[in-house]
């Protein structure tokens, strides 16, 4: 059955509306804490596949707030009756652990989720942005990587389901906004790390902190030398605001990363120096079509945004591993 969603005009104010979709995941829903702080009414949709609503404790209580607990993927349709500004799409599992288990579902999220939020956004003349991910780049031959790299991605292997969709998905937004004018752009997030992940989700900071907590020793896949760029989450949310509501970038793509570039060894020889621990490694083989190096060219985000990561490693490393211990207690 189509999805209505409705929103009375007295509970709008006159401030933005906008949709949030993936709104109970890790990203999703610091992006709806900030949309509320700038007096959003936000639309909130999620299936829970990935996401929490745990994430959501803040929004919840809030009257600009609607949850919507649906999958996109599984609407014929979805309609708003009333005023909308802005979708931020970000639904998609998004951990390769996650992905891997739900390479179907992902699929679908991200070709089948994301004509839906297109037709919404075409419908009610909605600005769109679409989380992409710096995966579309695979395992690169540019270094680091501009936008204007079309990327090395295996179509079939592990990692397909998660780096074909998302580029099918950048490929049908820029077509939607050929053919209906749409106004629209792209965001290739990179790593990016902080409070409200799930310890348990497979990446690699939830991984070490967690092992460093439990004094147990660090899981490093392959040799370790393997580099990813590392941006905490308050700096990839104000990247993402700018994306969607700064002028000027209708028709862009955004890389929003860190350019400081981390080996794996390196990232956990820091979250041991933070707990004053000696770094014990533990070497498993590689994941398959693991990138061997990851960092993104944000000359663009700097010159249409005026924007950059302004957290440091180890500052943002500290906030998270605190957020660890609160979740590690309630958690056992
Ligand atoms: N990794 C690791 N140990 C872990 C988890 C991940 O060495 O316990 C490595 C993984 O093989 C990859 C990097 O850390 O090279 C980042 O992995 P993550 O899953 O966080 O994200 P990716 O960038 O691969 O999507």
């Amino acid at each position: 059955m189509a999805l209505l969603i409705r929103v009375s005009e007295s509970r709008l104010d006159r401030g933005k509306v906008s949709l949030v979709s993936g709104a109970a995941g890790f990203l999703g829903s610091h992006l709806v804490d900030r949309l509320l702080r700038e007096g959003h009414f936000v639309v909130g949709l999620d299936n829970l596949l990935t996401g929490s609503l745990e994430n959501l404790g803040l929004a919840l209580q809030n009257r600009k707030f609607l949850f919507v607990p649906e999958d996109l993927a599984a609407l014929p349709e979805v309609h708003l009756a009333g005023r909308l500004d802005y979708i931020w799409h970000l639904a998609s599992p998004a951990s390769p652990v996650h992905y891997r288990r739900h390479g179907v579902e992902t699929m679908l999220v991200n070709s089948l989720g994301t004509k839906r939020m297109l037709d919404l956004a075409v419908s009610c003349g909605a600005a769109f942005l679409l989380a992409s991910t710096s995966e579309v780049y695979g395992d690169p031959e540019v270094h680091p990587q501009p936008e204007s790299y079309w990327g090395r991605v295996n179509p079939n292997g592990e990692r397909a389901c998660y780096d074909e969709s998302k580029r099918f998905a950048e490929a049908l937004t820029f077509e939607y906004r050929r053919r209906y004018g749409i106004n629209a752009r792209v965001v290739r997030i990179f790593n990016t790390y902080g409070p409200r992940m799930q310890p348990a989700d497979g990446r690699v900071v939830p991984n070490l902190i967690r092992q460093a907590l439990r004094g147990e020793p660090f899981t490093i896949y392959g040799t370790g030398k393997q580099t990813r760029s590392f941006i905490y989450v308050d700096d990839l949310i104000e990247g993402l605001y700018r994306a969607l509501t700064w002028p000027a970038t209708d028709g862009e793509v955004f890389n929003l990363g860190n350019p400081d570039e981390r080996s794996v060894i390196d990232l956990a020889r820091v979250i041991a120096a933070l707990r004053g621990v000696e770094p014990r490694m533990e070497f498993h083989p590689l994941p398959a079509d693991d990138p061997t190096r990851r960092c993104p060219d944000i000359t663009r985000a700097r010159r249409v945004l005026h924007w950059e990561p302004r957290t440091p490693l180890e500052t943002g490393l500290r906030a998270t591993i605190n957020c660890f211990m609160g979740v590690c207690k309630r958690h056992g």
